[in-house]
């Protein structure tokens, strides 16, 4: 069951008396877009441009001359990130049956339990953890940083909810689908995770892709640690531009004897980096980057943190998820 919440840009359409406004979705919802944009201009009378490029998070609000509202559907905003035009975010609800699923697991569950979800799930939390109460278990539900918009969310870059009430639990539960959430809470606070995912049912085996993913970043550390000759990636999304830790890489590089240059780019991919036949990369975009697409790359491609071990700033046994925090990206 998945709701749009139409209405509710009907009404801040009204509301705002809008004439030209942005409609921005992210790839699996892509399908709705023209059925939404026909009802919203039906609905209003306002004008509406559908934003076609690739969007993956509250990181990327697009903004164009004369537009005078956004209406960002899918994900929760990014409360220290402040869009360029006024934005109504419509976070879509996802329902699916999480009762049956816990009761299924319950023998599975620990004493002592962390919740987290992602945007589209965090209203099904408060059942979570009065299921989880009545057999006993003690819940605990964190409130992240300012690139949270509620407690108990996670986003792939942000795990400041999860690492809130680490020390008190000793699982987390999360709520959602695709394995790069859970991975990240793994990877950031070391304790084991259990999936509740709507799509694949009750997954805990987050153990055994941490480790996976593991090996696959020693393994692009150990061939990066041969490079002399680097890129610096940069995001040019709003919420992804991490320019001030993109020029602390680049100076750490040149103080190493290393080359390295700052690329800017909208898109991150492998073929915009061809051109420029540096021997590695590190990404200060979106940490999903390295970790989810680092391995198709043709030149090992790390993270900040990553980087910083293979120069020896940090020991190599001391593993750390690249996060992006409130104030990382400041406009
Ligand atoms: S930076 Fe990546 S993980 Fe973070 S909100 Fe943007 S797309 Fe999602």
């Amino acid at each position: 069951m998945m709701d749009l919440q139409t209405e509710r840009a009907i009404e801040e359409i009204r509301a705002r008396r809008a004439v030209v406004v942005g409609l921005q979705m992210p790839e699996g919802l892509k399908v709705r877009a023209r059925e939404m944009a026909r009802e919203l201009e039906d609905a209003t009378g306002c004008e509406v441009v559908i934003v076609g490029d690739p969007c993956y998070g509250a990181c990327d609000l697009r903004s164009f001359e004369g537009m005078d509202l956004l209406v960002h559907v899918g994900h929760a905003p990014i409360p220290d990130l402040k869009p360029k035009v006024p934005t109504v975010f419509l976070e879509v609800r996802m329902d699916f049956d999480v009762r049956t699923g816990l009761q299924d697991v319950m023998d599975r569950i620990a004493s002592k339990v962390g919740l987290v979800a992602t945007a589209q799930h965090l209203h099904l939390l408060p059942l979570i953890e009065r299921v989880l109460s009545e057999n006993g278990r003690e819940v605990h539900i964190g409130k992240g940083d300012a690139r949270t918009a509620s407690p108990g969310q996670v986003l792939g870059c942000n795990v400041s909810s999860a690492q809130a009430v680490e020390g008190s639990v000793e699982q987390f539960i999360f709520l959602g689908s695709g394995y790069f959430h859970p991975l990240a809470v793994a990877l950031g606070t070391g304790r084991p995770v259990m999936c509740l995912d709507p799509y694949r049912g009750v997954v805990d085996d987050m153990q055994e892709m941490r480790d996976k993913v593991l090996r696959q970043r020693y393994a692009a550390m150990a061939k990066a640690q041969e490079a002399k000759d680097w890129l610096v990636l940069v995001c040019d999304r709003p919420g992804q531009r991490r320019l001030t830790l993109a020029r602390k890489c680049r100076d750490m590089l040149r103080e190493k004897g290393m080359k390295a240059e700052v690329l800017l780019l909208n898109e991150v991919r492998a073929e915009a980096l061809l051109p420029y036949r540096a021997e590695a990369a590190v990404s200060t975009a979106c940490p999903r980057l390295a970790i989810d697409d680092g391995p198709y790359y043709p030149i090992p491609l790390l993270t900040p943190w990553e980087l910083e071990m293979v120069l020896g700033v940090r020991e190599m046994n001391d593993y750390r998820l690249d996060q992006i925090l409130e104030g990382d990206t400041p406009g």
